[in-house]
């Protein structure tokens, strides 16, 4: 059997179609521009794999519905992308496959792809955050997502100011929140280069380590997960990881005893296909009715 993935970035869509072992067989990028233009590329692509196709797992940029008695569920709903606002995702998904689709947020599939077969796998509490153009973060619990009213936006949690950081923050609603300080975007406004141009021992990466360490501390003491993986493309900076450990264990301060900290904060297992064979996971265990 073959399942579709669809990882609907801000920055750009991926999709991808894989098989019961979560193998992706065939993959394909596109930008995200409008949603006519970008949706007639992902019909295009399952359209020449529909042979076989059981269903599809979205992993979406948000906010998103997912309340399943919502008019609007399978709906982006107030995203600042404005083509984007209140675009039915999987009713248009619907109107083109006849097939089950699973429908979560971007940073949700990524947690299930670690959960499933990276990091998180054989845990049962698995806590992701993606910090790129944007900062977001799913957390799962005995196998389900931890949801209420709706998804959680712990991206924009609420941060210390670092004491030499003049920087005020970028978030169009929060200004200082984690994203308006730590997401590539503050580095970049914060620093005046590119997180991927500035040399590794730039102040800006203690900055970067206090801010995600504080999101670590708040993680552990909300929610207790059993492992906490940072992703996204300024993760890709080796030396972050030791400095976010090291920073945490100072500011946690003994006061809770969490797994091994080489252990418990970790970057992701998958690399950047998390988010992928997250989608594939769910597409897989998707209800037939779905
Ligand atoms: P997106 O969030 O759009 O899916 P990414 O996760 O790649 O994409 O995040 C893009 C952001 O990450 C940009 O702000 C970019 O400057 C930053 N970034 C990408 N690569 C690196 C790197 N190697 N080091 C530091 N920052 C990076
Ligand atoms: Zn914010």
């Amino acid at each position: 059997m073959i399942y579709g993935s669809i990882e609907a970035g801000g920055t750009k869509f991926v999709c991808a179609i894989g098989n019961d072992e979560l193998e992706i067989l065939e993959r394909v990028s596109f930008p995200t521009t409008t949603p006519d233009e970008t949706m007639k590329a992902v019909v295009d692509f399952f359209n020449q794999h529909k042979e076989g196709l059981e269903s599809i797992g979205v992993g979406s940029f948000g906010p998103i519905d997912l309340q399943r008695e919502s008019p609007t569920y399978g709906y982006i709903t107030s995203t600042p992308k404005i083509a984007w606002q209140n675009f039915d995702f999987v009713g248009t998904l619907k109107k083109h496959f006849a097939i089950p689709v699973a429908w979560t947020t971007d940073v949700n599939a990524a947690c299930y792809g670690e959960y499933v077969s990276g990091h998180g796998k054989g845990l049962s509490s698995v806590v992701y955050y993606t910090v790129g153009t944007g900062i977001g973060g799913g957390a799962l619990q005995n196998g389900t997502f931890v949801e209420g009213f709706s998804h959680p936006e712990m991206g924009h949690m609420l941060v210390r100011r670092y004491p030499e950081d003049s920087f005020s923050g970028n978030c169009p609603f929060h200004q200082d929140c984690l994203e308006g300080m730590a997401a590539g975007p503050a580095i970049e406004k914060r620093t005046g280069t590119k997180g991927q141009d500035l040399s590794e021992d730039n102040l800006a990466w203690e900055i970067e380590a206090d801010y995600l360490a504080q999101c670590a501390y708040n993680t552990t003491l909300m929610l207790s997960p059993d492992i906490i993986i940072f992703g996204g493309g300024v993760m890709k900076q080796a030396q972050l990881k030791k400095k976010v450990q090291e920073k945490f264990s100072e500011l946690i301060n003994g006061y809770v005893v969490t797994p091994e900290i080489t252990e418990y904060i970790v970057t992701p297992k998958l690399a950047d296909n998390a988010g992928t064979i997250g989608c594939l996971a769910l597409a897989k265990q998707v209800k037939v009715n779905s």
